[in-house]
């Protein structure tokens, strides 16, 4: 296993980790954005819904309490012409209930809280006096009054919407009382049945303190408080939205809107979390449809990281297989297709090539016999063993300088030194290309001949001893050798064996008289 695989983050996991986090980071952000986008158009649109329904509401009941009061205004002045005409009054306030059909009923009342007259379905009534908070304020304000709405004695849940009866010079007379019966009334139908708008809105009308009158679950509430709105919240407004908690305390989205007759507000509200459910609903929706482009995005981010880690990658496996052959081959082909990556390739071939002349020169230098420059007894055995198994027949020459110690002992190590270089330049220029010259130690030399007979061996041999008999060594006069000759067959015989008798022989020229040329 090679040692780059040791570690747990490599180039392209690292791209792939930065590339994604960016992203998920990116699109999360986008998420939030779009999030808080919808949430506040979504709020905003419910909002502004809520509040046009309130609107409507609104609008609907004002237009009965406006047409109701103008048609109590109307009898009331009608009344005031014949208060004392009972027959008269009664005829007016039974047409007035009969022919409009808003009021249950309708009571004429004189200034003292007595029913003077009635229509005819309330006939009882007369002569009774009224002890209701809305004859009071009817009483107390002499202007037109629309109550909240209450249970009367009979069990009736009713509202009171009265208008004051004046005679012709002004004077206060009495009021002119009408009844709506919230039970069976238009203005209920209105309110309640009118639920044409979503389905989890609560409508509530509050007074100008802010006690609900009406509930749409519970209908008109009697006796306030049932519930409370805090008022102060809507502020001065005639219409507008908040977000506020409706009465069971949920968190709301509110539209309200003014009703200009009652001085009441229609308030629409409904659930936040419906709203929230659907700002969900769209953000799956958003999730969904960016889907194919996010995963295209991750493909292409793990593409591009493999594209772009790709050439270093492969530049470091490499590199844990400097020192082998082909090496640079395999670098030359990496594509290398930006500037670090490229840079590091050319160094690396460079780095290679000089790895290599240096592993060359060191196997040379190993090789090689300093002095001479011959090879020496490795290099001997490395080269005989690869280059020499082919050829079918060697003859081996060894040869040693005669008395050398004494040529060193008489004219010094450095005089000996120069004749052991002249000899091998000597042997050099008598072989033949394809010989093989080698310094074994010493004074002592190695002569491989491929493909020569033992004849021509022993020829070369002697001539050797004759070259070197005759020359004249610098420093040194006159030097002999001995030789020793014999031959071997690589596919078939040991070389340490053929050595061995190359020594064998040598050591019997030495012994027979030194000088000589011994084949054995
Ligand atoms: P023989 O005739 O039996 O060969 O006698 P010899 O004196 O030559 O004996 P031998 O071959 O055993 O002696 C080798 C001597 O060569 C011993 C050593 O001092 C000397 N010698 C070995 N290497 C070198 C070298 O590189 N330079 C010099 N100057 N002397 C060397
Ligand atoms: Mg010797
Ligand atoms: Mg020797």
């Amino acid at each position: 296993m090679r040692q780059h695989r040791r570690f747990a983050f490599d180039l392209k996991r690292l791209i792939l980790l930065l590339a994604l986090v960016s992203t998920v980071i990116t699109l999360l952000t986008s998420y939030l954005a779009i999030f808080q986008v919808e949430k506040k158009l979504l709020i905003e649109s419910s909002l502004r819904a809520s509040q046009s329904y309130a609107a409507r509401l609104s609008l609907t009941a004002d237009l009965f309490f406006n047409a109701a009061q103008k048609q109590v205004a109307y009898s009331a002045d009608l009344l005031g012409d014949e208060f004392d005409n009972r027959d008269a009054i009664t005829e007016e306030a039974d047409r007035l209930q009969v022919q409009s059909k808003r009021f249950s009923s309708v009571l004429v009342v004189d200034k003292t809280g007595v029913v003077r007259a009635a229509s005819r379905n309330s006939a009882e009534m007369v002569g009774l006096k009224l002890v209701s908070g809305a004859n009071t304020a009817a009483l107390s304000t002499q202007n037109p009054v629309l109550s909240s709405p209450f249970r009367t004695a009979q069990g009736n849940h009713i509202m009171v919407l009265s208008s004051p009866i004046r005679n012709a010079r002004g004077g206060y007379l009495g009021y002119l009382a009408t009844e709506i019966d919230l039970s069976k009334s238009s203005i209920v139908d209105t309110l309640i049945n009118a639920r044409n708008y979503r389905k989890d809105a609560y409508i509530y009308v509050i007074d100008r303190e802010g006690d609900v009158l009406y509930r749409d679950a519970s209908g008109w509430i009697e006796s306030v408080p049932q519930g409370h709105v805090n008022k102060a919240l809507l502020g001065d407004r005639e219409q507008g939205f908040l977000l506020m908690d409706n009465l069971q305390g949920e968190a709301s989205l509110a539209g309200f809107a003014a009703m200009e007759v009652a001085g009441w507000t229609v308030l629409v509200l409904h659930p936040a979390r419906a709203d929230v459910v659907l700002l969900y609903n769209v953000m799956m929706q958003v999730l969904l449809y960016t889907l194919p482009i996010v995963i295209l995005v991750f493909i292409c981010i793990w593409l591009l990281t493999r594209y772009i880690s790709m050439p270093l990658r492969q530049l470091a496996s490499r590199a844990d297989t400097m020192d082998s052959e082909d090496v640079s081959q395999e670098i030359e082909q990496i594509n290398a297709w930006y500037y670090e990556s490229s840079k590091l390739k050319t160094v690396m071939l460079q780095g290679i090539r000089l790895l290599h002349q240096r592993i060359e020169k060191l196997s040379t230098e190993a090789h090689t016999d300093p002095m001479t420059g011959l090879l020496n007894r490795r290099g001997f055995y490395e080269l005989v063993d690869k280059q020499l198994t082919e050829v079918s027949r060697i003859a081996v020459i060894t040869l040693d300088i005669d008395h050398f110690k004494k040529i060193n002992d008489t004219y010094g190590h450095d005089v000996g030194d120069v004749v052991i270089t002249q000899l091998a330049r000597l042997i050099l220029d008598s072989s033949r290309e394809g010989d093989l010259l080698c310094r074994m130690g010493g004074e002592e030399f190695l002569l491989l001949l491929p493909g020569a007979s033992v004849t021509q061996a022993i020829q070369l041999a002697e001539r050797l001893r004759r070259q070197v008999e005759s020359h004249h060594f610098e420093g040194a006069g006159n030097v002999t050798i001995s030789l020793g000759v014999t031959h071997f067959y690589p596919g078939r015989d040991n070389i340490d064996g053929a050595l061995k008798a190359a020594d064998k022989a040598l050591y019997q020229a030495k012994n027979e008289g030194r000088n000589r040329v011994i084949n054995l």
